[in-house]
């Protein structure tokens, strides 16, 4: 047996501390086929040769990692960034301590294999998987059973019925997406002009958990806005997939693998907003040609030859492949003195920003490491932002400001992920702070902090406050305040999805991860 066993035993440590899911009855079969006597030594090789391979695909199968297609187009995407951001990543990845402590685990097996049995406690522990599922109260075969349904599918738009729920998450999966497929919001300002101009700022790398993990979650930029979501779900934990569900932002959420196909022309967010009298604009603080970012933001919202020239603004860090990221604060109010003179027409502007990326090199940080860097890169945004909103408000225009984040930083990363690993779109990941701020006209009445919307929200929700917004203005007399306004909003379940992995659930009730082989497994982090 030499160190199969501890192959094995390793792999049971593995799969009580949750890194993996062990199939024991295979690991057995293995186990038996390596343990059977053979006195040949010919035959002895032909075993190893085969069980190797057989060893690496049945680890790799109970591991959560995506499939390999996935992980090899990863793997090139990663021939573009910086050289010591790939160091910066592998330093992350390989822990000395736990190399160390690798090491002496192994000295110690090679020193103890002598005189124990280290295959007949392998067989033990192995065994003992299926054991403790046994022993507990509710075992009843099945990591789902007993469970109470994690997705509560969301109702539909008004008028339509509720979905009936499912047991299992791949019909609560399926009846999620159906009840989501009838959601179409047509945008509206009642036949009049949009009462005001619309920033969305789509920030990269910014979550509720990378607040908290920093401390702070309760920066007083947040009590400026009128309303702040606290369970709002991007669906997704890249950046890619986040624009285009902003994009499609006033349909119901769908699934990933219909992102790329023909999509409904009446669901895009910018041509609709065109259509009822917007100017559209869009704005990165970027050269966005990282995975042909710039390009997609054009086709997805319609923003050819509308994109605003951000290349003359200060430079104020590099990003992660070793590109300019332009200075926030310098770009957007650059850009809305530049709107001033654009005349009545209200505009809407699309904005990207990348200043919180995992990766980015900052003048006078030596660290490329967001654990050293993401806390005053985000303490600049957010007074960036602060700054901003200042200038809003100093010109009295009317302007609706949609703080709408494209997914977490990853900042603290959990059991199966380092820090910085979005692969799994975690709650941690794509839960983030999307708040809205009503600026100008008579909207400066005294108020008490932000209306909190802690339902479960995605960006149907979002653009339904937006379009209630635009039809019944928030500057008219005896305009509707913003706590009755969110009432009633359509709420969406958390699921998120990144190719084939998909995480659905909810706090009370715990969070599943659907794998690469379309197993589900409880998701704890
Ligand atoms: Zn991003």
């Amino acid at each position: 047996m030499s160190y199969w066993s501890l192959y094995f035993l390793a792999k049971v440590g593995m799969h009580y501390s949750g890194k993996i899911a062990l199939q024991w009855s295979l690991n057995l079969l293995l186990l038996a086929f390596l343990v059977w006597p053979i006195a040949s030594r010919r035959w002895q090789r032909a075993r190893l040769a085969l069980a190797l391979p057989v060893a690496v695909v049945l680890f790799y199968r109970e591991s959560y990692l995506p499939r390999p297609e996935r992980v090899w187009s990863q793997l090139s995407a990663l021939s573009s960034f910086s050289a010591d951001y790939m160091l910066e990543l592998v330093q992350r990845l390989v822990k000395p301590m736990e190399v160390a402590a690798a090491v002496v685990v192994l000295l110690l097996y090679s020193a103890l294999a002598k005189h124990i049995r280290f295959s007949a406690i392998a067989v033990l522990a192995i065994v003992s998987v299926p054991l403790s599922v046994l022993m507990q109260p509710d075992a009843g075969g099945g990591t789902t059973a007993g469970m109470a349904p994690a997705v509560q599918p969301s109702a539909g738009p008004a008028g339509t019925a509720p979905v009936a729920v499912a047991n299992d998450p791949d019909s609560q999966l399926k009846a999620f997406y159906a009840a989501e497929s009838q959601r179409k919001l047509v945008l509206s300002a009642g036949g009049q002009t949009p009462p005001f101009d619309l920033l969305v700022l789509n920030i990269c790398s910014l979550g509720w958990d990378d607040m908290d993990f920093v401390g702070m979650r309760n920066h007083p930029l947040m009590q400026r806005f009128d309303a702040v979501f606290t369970q709002f779900n991007t669906a997704t934990s890249y950046s890619g997939p986040a624009m285009i569900r902003l994009m499609h932002g006033t349909c119901g959420q769908m699934p990933q693998k219909a992102m790329y196909g023909d999509l409904d022309p009446e669901c895009y967010t910018f041509p609709s907003l065109e259509k009822i009298g917007y100017r559209t604009q869009g704005l990165l603080n970027h050269v966005g040609t990282f995975e042909g970012y710039g390009k997609s933001v054009e086709k997805f919202g319609s923003l050819t030859g509308k994109m605003v020239d951000s290349s003359k603004a200060p430079v104020h860090m590099q990003s992660f492949f070793g590109t300019p990221i332009y200075n926030d604060y310098a770009l957007l109010s650059q850009w809305w003195k530049d709107r001033q003179t654009l005349g009545a027409q209200p505009v809407a502007l699309f904005y990207n920003g990348i200043s919180l990326h995992d990766g980015n090199l900052v003048p006078g940080l030596s660290s490329r490491n967001s654990i050293d860097t993401f806390k005053p890169r985000l303490a600049t945004f957010l007074a960036d932002l602060d700054k901003l909103l200042n200038d809003l408000e100093a010109t009295g225009r009317p302007v609706v400001v949609m703080l709408v984040p494209e997914h977490g930083a990853s900042l603290r990363g959990d059991k199966l992920q380092i820090p910085g690993m979005r692969e799994i779109p975690g709650p941690r990941i794509t839960l983030v702070p999307a708040a809205i701020k009503i600026i100008g006209g008579k909207s400066s009445a005294p108020r008490q902090g932000p209306v909190l919307v802690d339902q479960p929200m995605s960006f149907f929700g979002l653009f339904t406050l937006i379009n209630d917004l635009m039809g019944n203005s928030p500057y008219a007399e005896n305009a509707r305040p913003m706590s009755a306004r969110v009432q009633g909003l359509p709420t969406t379940q958390l699921v998120s999805e990144n190719e084939d992995l998909v995480v659905m659930g909810n706090q009370a009730q715990g969070y599943q991860l659907r794998l690469g082989n379309g197993g589900w497994v409880p998701y704890g982090q």
